[in-house]
């Protein structure tokens, strides 16, 4: 009887690890995970999305003989940021001089071009205008360029009213632009899956439809615990959970600073007989006040033309739509003092950009700006992504990417916003190199 059940049990499993290896979009190949996988592993990595699985790849190129496991909550692999967001390859223009954003975004754009070209991976180096449609943004415009220049971006240049149209021949409303000709755009996911693909032929494991629940340190070994009961053991932990790595860091014992807020970001479509108004990515002058980059025209990998994203507040950590709502995100939110002291300031900021997310003429307007010729008859509405932004007690929006190492044994992602999927490539290195640091590999 006892032989039975555990016979079953152990068919259970083989069948889910089957699973694990096809189920990743077909990008996965069927690769050696047949076999009941250990519970045993020298690092588990928490989080299959795109930071999570080029950690597990560069990890697996250096340390071949580590065994590791990757636990991903859902069925597929990076169906969260990763899967729903811009498609761009960033060259870092935006971001502070000497931050991580802007030392891991340069090099990591160059190591994905590199890659796409090894795993002959589809992108395309559509280059990308930061356009100013009026004085205050010219001159905001100026202060960028000097950062792009700071930041090292290749091929950066200020172009005027003509040869604006001379790149995108419909952006009639822009007085002056950044060109920058490197920008480029992919699918993330298809790529993430492939650093996963890379990590699976080196002998790493990944394990799909694994909720982690609790990760507990009990000095000889550290526990990860299943939402579904199954445990894995450890000596070293690292997690990269994305809209989640405040609520896994912390049920690791980790500090429960900084905060997830999750902000929605809702795209509209062109209609197929209008792609032909956009050629590249063209994007506003950005708001300085907040981290996001404002509502983009950005052509697709399938052809296809995006506008957005806008960011309004989502009700849930994983809410695609304006009605999912959870009861637990959302008293989260209520009750944490940070958000209350950015909202309070910025109110008329956030309910402008709820009423363009439910109104879409108030966003046609902002579109307009740049190729008046977009009509409302021209868009419709298209898909959405949640962006996890970490947020301080103080209501600050943490601008850059934020490792934690304070528990012995575990390293946290803990904000790895937008350009992470750019930067992963570079990311993944510097997660190592802390790693290799903390875990004393
Ligand atoms: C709207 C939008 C547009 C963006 N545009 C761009 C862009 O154009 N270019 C760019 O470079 N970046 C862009 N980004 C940012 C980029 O997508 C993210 O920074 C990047 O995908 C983060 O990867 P991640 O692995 O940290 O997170 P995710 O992709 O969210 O992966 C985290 C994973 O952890 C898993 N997980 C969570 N909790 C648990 C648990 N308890 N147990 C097991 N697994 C768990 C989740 O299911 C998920 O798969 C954009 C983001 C958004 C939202």
């Amino acid at each position: 009887m006892l032989a039975q059940r555990l016979a079953r049990r152990l068919d259970i499993v083989r069948q889910r690890c089957w699973q694990d290896v096809t189920g990743n979009n077909g990008s996965i190949r069927q690769l050696q995970i047949t076999h009941n996988p250990s519970q045993n592993y020298d690092i588990c990595i928490v989080g299959g999305g795109i930071v999570g699985l080029g950690t597990a790849r560069a990890l697996n190129i250096k340390y071949p003989d580590v065994k590791i496991v990757v636990l991903e909550k859902e069925d597929e692999l990076a169906t969260h940021q990763t899967g729903h967001n811009s498609g761009v390859i960033h060259m870092g223009i935006y971001y502070t001089p000497g931050s991580l954003k802007a030392r891991l975004c340069g090099e990591g754009a160059r190591r994905t071009y590199e890659y796409c070209d090894e795993k002959a991976i589809p992108y395309k180096r559509c280059g990308k205008l930061i356009v100013a449609t009026n004085e205050e943004e010219v001159s905001r415009l100026d202060a960028l360029y000097q950062i792009g220049l700071k930041n090292e971006v290749p091929g950066l240049a200020l172009v005027d009213r003509q040869q604006i149209l001379e790149i995108e021949p419909y952006c009639t409303g822009g007085l002056m632009a950044i060109h920058s000709p490197n920008t480029g755009i992919v699918d993330w996911k298809r790529v993430a899956c492939s650093y996963g693909d890379d990590f699976m032929a080196g002998g790493g494991t990944i394990l799909t439809g694994r909720e982690v629940d609790t990760i507990k340190d009990v000095g000889k070994e550290i526990r990860v615990n299943c939402k579904d009961k199954s445990r894995i053991t450890a000596k070293n932990v690292i997690t990269c959970a994305g809209l989640y790595s405040d609520r896994v860091a912390a049920n690791a014992g980790g500090k429960s600073s900084p905060t997830i807020v999750p902000f929605r970001g809702e795209y509209l479509e062109l209609r197929p007989e209008k792609r032909y108004l956009v050629r590249g990515n063209i994007y506003p002058v950005p708001n300085p006040k907040f981290p996001f980059l404002g509502v983009h025209y950005t052509p697709r990998m399938d052809g296809s033309i995006w506008l957005g994203p806008n960011a309004v507040l989502a009700g849930s950590r994983e809410g695609y739509s304006r009605s999912s709502i959870n009861k637990r995100d959302i008293a989260e939110m209520a009750t944490f003092s940070g958000l209350w002291k950015l909202a309070v300031p910025n109110l008329s900021y956030g309910l402008n950009e709820m009423a363009k997310s439910a109104i879409l003429p108030l966003q046609l307007a902002d579109l307009q700006k740049f190729i008046p010729e977009v009509k409302y008859a021209d868009l419709v509405r298209g898909s959405s992504g949640v962006r996890a932004q970490a947020m301080s007690v103080d209501g600050t929006l943490v601008d850059d990417f934020e490792f934690d190492t304070s528990c012995p044994g575990m390293l946290h992602v803990r904000n790895a916003p937008s350009p992470a999927a750019t930067s992963s490539l570079a990311i993944a290195d510097l997660v190592v190199a802390r790693a290799v640091e903390s875990f004393k590999l």
